[in-house]
């Protein structure tokens, strides 16, 4: 039994077609879109197409959903040309940074990255 969409979530409403993204990936469970502010040359969120706030959440009821968001990053990645490398991050919470309460997985690269991140 899968979570309802939340009328309230900005991400919810991209993956139904409510609010324009730019759409990198499809598939029946999620959905990959550009950083509307992206901070690399290639910036894409990963999402489920169900509502868990964030990827604790996400793991401990859909395991196979967030083994999912990996490996359509990765594939993304691939598509894109991150040959070099990326990097993939899940902020959680306020002190991550953590705005949309959406689960997202930030595919990051085409640049180097920069460690530990600020
Ligand atoms: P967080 O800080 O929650 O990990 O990341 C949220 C991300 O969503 C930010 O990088 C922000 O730029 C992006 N974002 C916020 N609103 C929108 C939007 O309406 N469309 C897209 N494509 N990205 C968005
Ligand atoms: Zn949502």
């Amino acid at each position: 039994n899968a979570p309802a969409p939340d009328e309230n979530c900005l991400f919810c409403k991209i993956v139904a077609g409510e609010i324009p993204a730019r759409i990198v990936h499809a598939s029946d469970h999620s959905v990959a879109f550009r950083d509307v502010n992206p901070q690399a040359p290639t910036h894409v969120l990963v999402v489920p197409k169900d509502h868990y706030a964030n990827a604790g959440e996400v793991a401990q009821h859909a395991p196979t959903m967030a083994a999912d968001l990996i490996t359509t990053a990765r594939d993304v990645a691939a598509q894109e040309g991150l040959d070099n490398g990326y990097r993939l991050v899940f902020n959680t919470g306020e002190d991550a940074g953590q705005t949309v309460f959406h689960v997202h997985l930030h595919l990051l690269g085409g640049r180097s990255l920069e460690w530990p991140p600020g």
